[in-house]
């Protein structure tokens, strides 16, 4: 398991510290869009809980914070309009993951062809 530190810029975000650009939320995560996008809709999904990557959230999460937080993707999917063209999810972790911010994320790539996307 990887150690949670705080001083990531995501907790920051989480904590109204920094300024960001929300998209939507539940009482289990946040969305809201990236800084650098990738793609014409770039939104990033974090929980509401110290989560460093995948394997962590999924270990230690509850059942409740678990379907929060996809429900959050679902619904994110659905108001960026990105059922009927598609879009990809990308959750990176860790070093060989090449995982930059070390707070739990889903990415939501699309409103474009992503496929060849790195
Ligand atoms: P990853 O490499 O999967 O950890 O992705 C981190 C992502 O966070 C990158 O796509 C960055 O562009 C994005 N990012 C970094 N800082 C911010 C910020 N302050 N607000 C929104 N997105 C950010």
């Amino acid at each position: 398991m990887s150690k949670y530190r705080k001083d990531n810029v995501f907790n920051k975000i989480l904590h109204n510290e920094i300024p960001y650009d929300f998209v939507a939320e539940n009482e289990f995560a946040l969305a809201f869009r990236d800084i650098d996008p990738k793609a014409n809709v770039h939104v990033l999904v974090i929980p509401k809980g110290e989560f460093s990557t995948f394997y962590d959230f999924h270990s230690t999460a509850n059942s409740m914070q678990i379907v929060g937080f996809y429900s959050l993707i679902n619904e994110v999917i659905s108001s960026m309009k990105l059922v009927q063209t598609g879009f990809k999810l990308v959750s990176r972790a860790g070093s060989n993951g090449g995982q930059e911010v070390l707070h739990f994320h889903v990415h939501i790539l699309g409103g474009e062809n992503v496929a060849d996307m790195p």
